[in-house]
């Protein structure tokens, strides 16, 4: 692994450089904000979306994957050549998967037996050791995916573990930097943040951000959105299977995560499947997007409202990956027929 560090020149701990001197790593964050002209139209107030798919490793988890590689190195927690070993439904992994490649550390990713065929081939390209358990298992399982990571981070020496869920370095990469560039892109005109939750890193770190800026001004304001799939309790529902590759929690409050700080929440959204998966196809179909079903899901919440908010709203939602990673699943009608999904009928999906 140590030809990655000479071959690319890089250390995750290095300072951003720009223009000519830019490596790989120094392209993580900066993604655009895109209008979302046929979907936001005739609601009254605009929609737009933070592209993350165009990360070098393909999502928003690449801001968080560096931001806890670098804390852990200044404080000395990840030593030059350690094995980083964490429990992840996917981004996460082909973050960690991608920097570990670039920085000289092996990287073990221990994952659902769900995830995409997309994804696993993304982990194994960046030459991760990758471990499949039933994502489901509960806690005190030894086939528990966090279990699993647990102990394989005991059984290798120095072996360092990011744990996404609790890292403050997880929403810390929000707070530093997707949201000033959110804020930045809108002008500072940005009314409402729409984002799905995993970790919660996302909405919690972008959030405070936004709700901080906002509040300098008078009278100023940013209402946080959770999008939540069905299935899960971050919305109150009942847990059941969730649908939506990345989001939503089949555990009560107390287990949530410590990187979701529930407290930047104003509101949460519950969208249908049929919903979330409609929206997927109609921002390919009439936006040009290929992008993820969490995507879909921030969407279509963004959707709702923009439509119920003052004339004029400026709606941020992040799409957090693109569609490429989906073709298996959100774009393979037999995968939507088996799991129930049923698009709108006018997609052009829905009428083939
Ligand atoms: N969408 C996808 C595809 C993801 O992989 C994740 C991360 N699990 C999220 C959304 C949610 O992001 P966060 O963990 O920051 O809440």
């Amino acid at each position: 692994m140590t030809t990655g560090i000479r071959k690319h020149g890089v250390h995750a701990a290095e300072p951003v450089t720009d223009g000519l001197d830019a490596s790989v790593l120094d392209k993580v964050g900066n993604t655009p904000l895109v209008k979302l002209e046929a979907l936001g139209r005739g609601l009254g107030s605009t929609i737009h979306i933070k592209l993350e798919s165009e990360n070098p490793g393909g999502s928003i988890k690449d801001r968080t994957a560096l931001s806890m590689v670098r804390a852990a190195e200044k404080s000395g927690e990840l030593k030059p050549g350690a094995t980083i070993v964490e429990s992840t439904s996917g981004n996460t992994g082909i973050g960690l998967a991608l920097i570990g490649h670039l920085t000289g550390h092996p990287v073990v990713v221990v994952t659902g037996d769900t995830i995409s065929e997309e994804k696993l081939a993304a982990l194994h390209n960046y030459g991760a050791r990758v471990i499949l358990t039933d994502w489901n298992a509960p806690s005190e399982s030894p086939e528990n995916a966090r279990a699993v990571a647990a102990r394989i981070t005991a059984e290798t020496a120095g072996a360092w573990r990011p744990m996404q869920f609790d890292n403050p370095a997880n929403p810390a990469a929000h707070y530093e930097t997707t949201g000033p560039e959110i804020w930045e892109q809108t002008g500072g005109l940005v009314t409402h943040f729409v984002a799905g939750i995993g970790t919660g890193g996302t909405i919690s770190g972008n959030g405070r951000f936004l709700k901080e800026q906002a509040a300098r001004r008078p009278g100023g304001h940013v209402e946080v959105v959770g999008a939540d799939p069905y299935g899960s309790a971050y919305s109150g529902g009942h847990p059941g299977e969730i649908l939506v590759d990345g989001v939503g929690n089949s555990w009560p409050e107390p287990e949530w995560p410590k990187a979701f700080n529930r407290a930047i929440v104003d509101r949460f959204l519950r969208i249908p499947n049929d919903e979330v998966y409609t929206t997927v196809h109609r921002l390919l179909d009439e936006e040009g997007l290929a992008l993820g079903p969490s995507s879909g899901l921030a969407v279509a919440a963004a959707i709702r409202v923009a439509r119920a908010a003052a004339h004029g709203s400026v709606v941020v939602a992040i799409a957090p990956d693109a569609g490429t990673n989906y073709m298996s699943k959100a774009f393979n009608p037999v995968w939507l027929a088996e799991h129930g999904i049923r698009l709108a009928a006018d997609t052009p999906a829905a009428r083939e």
